[in-house]
């Protein structure tokens, strides 16, 4: 049985498959040089033993010496990889004595092809024939060795030291991983590597009559470096999926909490994103997406912001915050509020931009809907100065039409006498009509203040009512230290009413509520505002206060118009408040709590009592 041959073709067919396999590996993944350095240390392993083969088998001192020169390629190969797959997996080894090798090896391979017979023999006068494993195989008998042969001795005394290194600097680490893979890969590589070594220098040197056999201890080490590699695919195989696991973790909490999560890596220029972002932004779930199709989503008006908070994020290394619009191509336009950060690697580059991001549509509804509220009640506000305004009106007129009265008379007098001064009267009719400018630009003025929102009566919740004052005033409240409760449940019936003036009234009678409790001396500084439903006909809304509640001779007369006791009042709050609620069918009156302070109901009519 032909041992050899099934051993060398079989170990060189097998590191070609090792081979193929790393380098296909290394294609899909142009990251994995160690795969690439393995592919070349098992495929150049094949052409090993093949040589081998042809050393083994050949016939004459001149086949032989011929091999053995082809052999070299192969090995320059094998070691050149060995080395960088030393440095790479196992990240060590002196870079110096990587070079070193490296040179020596580029160096002898090229006296091989450049020296009559190879790099080892300058001549080999005589072949012998032995039997090894079954098998009569030709070995070298008798040759001159090259003068040279000492520099491929300390090669491969240097790629043993080499590798040594590497493993001691590993072992050092003290984690369980370095010393396995130091164990392993380094002590499997540095074995083999003797054994190879001190077979071949044996052969050379003539002190031993024997094959090379390099091939089969090669092939083991080879055995060992793919071993730990696969243990590593393995590895990562499980890290893939415990990573997808925690990603799904992660979406749900993200999803839970209404966010969601958007990675955009600045090598693919591509976006990862979950599938709550894809759907903000209005893209398909398995869409590929790129800035130009994010960009494109995001307002044209709000793109300028985004890209400035993002610029300028990249320069401070800060994190980003902001608000956009995105309109889809389903049309819906929508609020989101992003916030993240960005990854630069050492040399400031961008490398990724990772964030959050939040529809915000509703709140930014809400703000714009109290904004307009406010707006409004600002209006309704200037309303309620009517009155103040109709005695600066009066006396603001009473002044140029006193003047036109005189200045007519003076007229008057001067036309009874025979001949009027003209100039006289000029000069009077253009102070008349000067006048009456003023008093006309007077009435303008006011005419400007004063146009009149109309009443809008629409079915309205008595609990917007109720928040819509609560979010006005909350910061006043806080501000003078007055805690207001308002507790309206969403049971309630619904009432017609003008949203905006009914608010005024609410907003009148909290802040008469806290001047109250600014006046009153006691410890107890709060407001509740609390709706209850009478017999489905109506809704009565209390303000309670803790103030100072209202002495029994004032009772009768707060909702007069002008009556006040405050220094700086109008006395026009309450006058103005009993007249919008009663325009709205209800009714409000005050009344002192039994606890001190003031209560004042207010009831309005529901939409169904009221259509009854
Ligand atoms: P103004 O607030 O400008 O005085 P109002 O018509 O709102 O005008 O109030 C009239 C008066 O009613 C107030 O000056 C005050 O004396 C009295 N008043 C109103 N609300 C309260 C309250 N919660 N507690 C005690 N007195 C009140």
């Amino acid at each position: 049985m032909s041992y050899v041959t099934i051993l060398w073709s079989g170990a060189a067919a097998a590191a070609l498959l090792l081979g193929i396999v790393h380098a296909t590996v290394w294609l899909l993944n142009r990251q994995a040089w160690s795969n690439l350095a393995l592919a070349v240390v098992a495929l150049s392993l094949s052409g090993i033993g093949i040589t081998e083969l042809g050393m083994m088998v050949s016939q004459s001192p001149e086949e032989w010496g011929e091999w053995a020169r082809w052999c070299h390629l192969p090995l320059f190969f094998h070691i050149v990889a060995i080395v960088v797959f030393v440095r790479l997996y196992l990240g060590a080894g002196r870079r110096w004595l990587m070079w070193t090798i490296i040179g020596i090896r580029t160096a002898i391979v090229i006296a091989n092809f450049s020296s009559p017979l190879n790099f080892n023999f300058d001549s080999i006068t005589s072949v012998a024939r032995m039997h090894f494993l079954g098998e009569e195989i030709t070995v070298v008998g008798q040759g001159v060795v090259s003068h040279w042969q000492w520099l491929a001795t300390l090669a491969s005394a240097l790629l043993a030291i080499f590798v040594l290194d590497a493993a001691i600097t590993l072992w050092r680490q003290r984690t369980k991983d370095a010393r396995r893979r130091a164990l392993f890969v380094g002590g499997g590589i540095l074995l083999f590597l003797v054994l190879a070594t001190v077979s071949t220098q044996l052969v050379i040197w003539g002190i031993a009559v024997m094959p090379m056999l390099i091939t089969p201890p090669f092939l083991i080490s080879l055995v060992a470096m793919a071993y730990e590699m696969t243990r590593d695919t393995l590895r990562a195989g499980r890290l893939a999926a415990e990573l997808l696991e925690s990603q799904n973790r992660l979406e749900l909490a993200a999803n839970a909490a209404g966010l969601g999560l958007g990675v955009w890596d600045a090598r693919t220029l591509q976006f990862w994103a979950t599938q709550r972002s894809r759907g903000l932004f209005g893209f398909e779930p398995d869409e590929q997406i790129d800035v130009d199709s994010v960009a494109g989503r995001i307002h044209r008006e709000d793109f300028p912001r985004v890209r400035e908070a993002l610029i300028s994020s990249i320069g401070t290394r800060a994190r980003f915050q902001v608000q956009f619009r995105v309109c889809t191509p389903q049309s819906a336009t929508r609020w989101l509020a992003s916030h993240g950060d960005v990854v630069v690697d050492p040399h400031g580059r961008l490398t990724m931009i990772r964030g959050v991001i939040r529809d915000v549509s509703e709140q930014k509804q809400t703000q714009e809907e109290a904004e307009e509220l406010r707006r409004e009640l600002t209006h309704a506000g200037r309303v309620t100065m009517l009155g103040q305004l109709a005695s600066a009106l009066a006396h603001e007129l009473s002044q140029p039409l006193g003047a036109i009265l005189r200045n007519a008379e003076a007229a008057e007098m001067l036309l009874s006498t025979p001949s009027p001064d003209l100039v006289e009267l000029r000069a009077i009719v253009a102070d008349i009509l000067k006048d009456d400018q003023r008093a006309g630009d007077v009435i303008e003025r006011l005419r400007a203040l004063l146009k009149r929102r109309q009443m809008q009566f629409s079915p309205l919740s008595v609990e917007t009512l109720v928040k819509d004052a609560n979010t006005l005033l909350r910061a006043d409240a806080a501000a003078r230290h007055v805690a207001l409760e308002c507790c309206a449940g969403d049971a309630l019936p619904m009432v017609a009413g003008d949203r905006v003036h009914l608010s005024q009234v609410l907003i009148n009678l909290i802040l008469n509520g806290m001047d109250a409790i600014n006046e009153s001396a006691s410890s107890r500084r709060r407001i509740t505002v609390a709706a209850r439903n009478v017999e489905d006909t109506s809704v009565e809304i209390a303000v309670v206060d803790s103030g100072t509640g209202i002495a029994a001779d004032r009772l009768p007369r707060i909702f007069e118009p002008f009556y006040t006791t405050k220094a700086n009042g109008m006395g026009m709050g309450l006058s103005v408040s009993r007249t919008i609620v009663e325009a709205h069918g209800g009714r409000l009156w005050a009344e002192n709590d039994v606890d001190g302070g003031a209560i004042f109901r207010l009831t309005l009519p529901t939409l169904q009592g009221s259509a009854s």
